[in-house]
């Protein structure tokens, strides 16, 4: 498990972007269930859309594998702006060259770096794609109360959303 002081570099990498607020999380902590799958599936118009979006993927049980890996992770609230997939792996980079070389995004919503998806491998840009949390069955809202931020459901256009991403270090 890192040591408290070699976190530094990771904090800061986070701070420098200015999100709301982050928080560190255990990986334990961080909920993954079948039904978040389900409702990728059955339900969002982004189902099949690009190569980081279900059935491309980690199923929820692979995610958790993943997960039950690493001991450090932090969940990064950005309000109601949702993160670009260059800054999340800017931060990311920034960690990895930190020295944590496992260092591993979760961003949101589905990878929208090409219009459209060409949905076959290889990426057109893999040092930027990351898969979302609910892509890889995490349950955002869970975890994110867990975590004792905001999260509950949208229920207009004029409702105020809340975005999160989820930053595995080690
Ligand atoms: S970067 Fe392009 S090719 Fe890769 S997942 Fe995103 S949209 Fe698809």
């Amino acid at each position: 498990m890192s040591e408290r002081s070699d976190l530094r570099a990771a904090e800061e990498a986070i701070r420098r972007r200015r999100p709301e607020d982050f928080a560190s999380v255990d990986p334990g902590d961080v909920v993954t269930a079948r039904w978040v799958r389900m409702k990728c599936t059955y339900g969002c118009g982004g189902y099949g859309g690009c190569l980081t979006c279900p059935p491309h993927s980690p199923t929820p049980s692979e995610t958790r594998e993943m997960l039950d890996e690493y001991e450090t992770a932090y969940l990064i609230w950005w309000g109601d702006s949702p993160p670009g997939r260059s800054v999340l792996a800017e931060i990311e980079r920034d960690v990895f060259l930190a020295g944590h070389y496992k260092a591993f995004t979760f961003a949101t919503g589905p990878c929208r770096l090409c219009d459209p998806c060409p949905l076959e491998p290889p990426c057109r840009h893999p040092h930027q794609a990351r898969p979302s949390m609910e892509a890889c069955g995490i349950d955002v809202y869970s975890t994110a109360h867990r975590a004792g931020f905001p999260l509950r459901v949208v229920t207009s256009h004029e409702d105020t959303p809340n975005f999160y991403s989820l930053l595995l270090v080690d």
